[in-house]
């Protein structure tokens, strides 16, 4: 398999390329062609297997066509993670490769000042890379920032996150969320806990075990 089959825009096969990923991992082969398509995506996969650019990708290439027109000052993703480490990672991984592109990545974390991040969001980034605390903070205390325009909601490492205790804020996220959205699950074990977030989240998603 190779990326070059997935008809993805020149700008992202050109940031892959620099990034030196040539061949897909499985779940990146798997992943990346059912999540083009806007269908719901079960990913169970741990770190280490290339889970992050196997949402990064569709993510961007969804993005690159998005109607700029229509609610163009609008959050269009949004990618929930349980650390800030993680978060970290996931902008970086995003930037890298939305790098020949003019989709943004924005932090929403913990350890910056709420005030800097509103005016963070208020530039409108397209991305926002999330941990669940910080993410309600600004749901409850920023009045202009709503999810009301999101096309694409990202839960990673969704067991991590339950078990953290995160479980009302990932319920309180997903319903400030519009109904008619695309959603990508990310978990390295399938709990009843898990279970649950994904039928409260998902729609017929397509399962993908690697
Ligand atoms: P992740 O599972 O997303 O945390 O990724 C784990 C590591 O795999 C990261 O260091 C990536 O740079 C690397 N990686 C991701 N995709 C590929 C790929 N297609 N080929 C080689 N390495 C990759």
């Amino acid at each position: 398999a190779s990326f070059l089959t997935m008809n993805l825009s020149r700008p992202i096969i050109k940031a892959l390329t620099t990034m030196g990923l040539h061949k897909p991992t499985p779940i990146q082969a798997a992943a990346v062609p059912v999540a083009l398509l806007g269908k719901d995506v079960v990913g169970g996969a741990v770190t280490g297997s290339g889970k992050t650019a196997a949402f990064t990708i569709p993510i961007i290439e969804r993005l690159l066509y998005r109607d700029k027109g229509k609610n163009a000052a609008a959050t269009r993703c949004l990618v929930v993670v349980p650390t800030r480490e993680l978060a970290v990672q996931c902008f970086e991984v995003g930037t890298r490769m939305a790098g020949h592109t003019d989709v943004r990545f924005c932090l929403v974390v913990g350890g910056l000042s709420l005030k800097s991040q509103e005016a963070a969001l208020r530039s409108r980034p397209d991305v926002l890379i999330a941990t669940p605390g910080r993410l309600i903070d600004h749901l409850h205390n920023s009045p202009s920032f709503t999810l009301d325009a999101l096309d694409i909601l990202v839960l990673d490492e969704a067991d991590r996150m339950l078990e953290d205790g995160f479980a009302d804020e990932l319920t309180e996220i997903v319903k400030a969320c519009p109904v008619s959205r695309q959603t990508m699950l990310f978990s390295a074990t399938m709990t009843d806990s898990v279970d649950k977030l994904i039928r409260l989240s998902l729609t017929k998603p397509v399962r993908i075990f690697v």
